[in-house]
């Protein structure tokens, strides 16, 4: 009889939390920071306002589903593109960004202020900024920054992988065969933040190598956000932020939006990947090549053994470890979501799409996090850098 009491008791505050934690995601403004969708999109032909479960990580639908209220799109071309045509690949993207919104004026919004996100939001459509992932896309040019910026792009990543000729990658960086006159940023670069500052379009420092960063963090005069990064204490990754790092963020006021990728939440997930390439190699190399690049070939990869990939994903808890780290480390005004979503072959056991963003909110439920808490990392962080950043 006690026995059963408690299991009912146990029972009714497991059925209340899930209450709580549906009705917290209704109420706030969930805000994913980076997703590659305008890429994928490109690479296989597929249509947003389709059915594309099982395709795509993210689709109109499942976008709603999953509760996001404020979409940052990607818009990134690799390193074959530069003077020239990094540009024009940029601006052919934001256009079919703009096609895509055009398509549905009914549920999507192009924005281009913290006032049109709300209005738009009001108006239960899905506001869409964009993110202009690599420096290179401005081919040295500032006044492709102005241009960028009247299509509704409020944030830049200075680098990708690959470095500019004014800031060096946190893959160059952390490379030593990679020979370069100086690292950092030069004074072009520092030019850059400055255009950027000024204009109000957010600074962002994933994918930048550490003495960019630091002189990022020396020359800007606005909060900075890394846009998709996670921990490097808990998965040490070139890609990830050092304990240094994110606390020079939260001193800068700036955010970070912890990245879903399995390999930069979990150690030990390159390792059982490296291996498993390695027992096809052949294989791996023949598709590598034919797709023009070893990330692409990697998402092919994945779908072709997809049993085996599914074995190696970590589970679901290493994402809300991240997010507890840095909680920890400088407290709860500084994280937030930037999923990567289709930029990457594989995230953690249950987050296969945007639908999934409602167990993180349960997650954090679970983990003891308060309403205003989960409100601040759902979105609310990043809201406030994008107003600091407008003038
Ligand atoms: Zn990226």
């Amino acid at each position: 009889m006690r026995y059963s009491l408690i299991f009912l008791c146990l029972l009714t505050a497991g059925i209340s939390k899930a209450q709580s934690a549906k009705k917290i995601h209704h109420n706030a403004i969930l805000v994913d920071t980076h997703n590659d969708f305008l890429s994928k999109a490109v690479e296989d032909h597929v249509v947003f306002d389709s059915d594309l479960k099982g395709i795509t990580q993210t689709d109109l639908k499942r976008i709603r589903e999953g509760g996001v209220k404020v979409q940052v799109w990607s818009i990134f071309c690799d390193d074959h593109y530069g003077k020239g045509s990094a540009f024009k690949f940029a601006s052919q993207e934001l256009d079919s960004l703009f096609a895509i919104a055009g398509r549905n004026p009914k549920t999507m919004q192009i924005v281009y202020s913290y006032r049109e996100i709300m209005r738009a939001i009001a108006n239960h459509k899905l506001a869409c900024l964009s993110g202009v992932e690599g420096g290179h896309m401005i081919e040295d040019n500032l006044d492709y920054i102005d241009s960028f910026y009247k299509r509704g792009v409020r944030y830049m990543t200075l680098s990708w992988n690959n470095s500019t000729s004014w800031s060096t990658s946190a893959m160059d960086e952390s490379q030593h065969a990679f020979i370069v006159t100086s690292y950092g940023l030069n004074d072009f670069g520092k030019q850059v933040v400055r255009k950027m500052n000024q204009l109000g379009m957010i600074v962002d420092v994933s994918h930048v190598g550490e003495k960019t960063f630091s002189d990022v963090i020396a020359t800007t005069t606005k909060p900075v956000i890394a846009s998709h990064s996670s921990v490097y204490a808990l998965c040490p990754v070139f890609r990830n932020l050092k304990d240094d790092q994110i606390k020079a963020i939260a001193k800068n006021g700036g955010v970070i939006q912890v990245n879903f990728y399995s390999e930069f939440l979990d150690s030990t997930y390159g390792g059982k990947i490296d291996a498993f390439i390695k027992l096809h190699q052949n294989e791996f190399d023949s598709i590598a090549m034919s797709k023009n690049s070893g990330m692409t070939a990697g998402v092919y990869f994945s779908r072709k053994y997809k049993n085996e990939y599914e074995s190696m994903r970590p589970p679901f808890s290493v994402l809300l470890d991240h997010i507890d780290y840095i909680v920890k480390l400088v407290g709860v005004d500084y994280v937030g979501l930037g999923s990567d979503f289709d930029g990457i072959d594989s995230a953690p056991v249950g987050l296969d799409g945007v639908e999934d963003f409602p167990k993180i909110t349960e997650g954090l439920v679970k983990r003891g996090y308060s309403e205003s808490d989960i409100k601040k990392i759902l979105g609310e962080n990043f809201l406030r850098v994008l107003k600091a950043n407008e003038n």
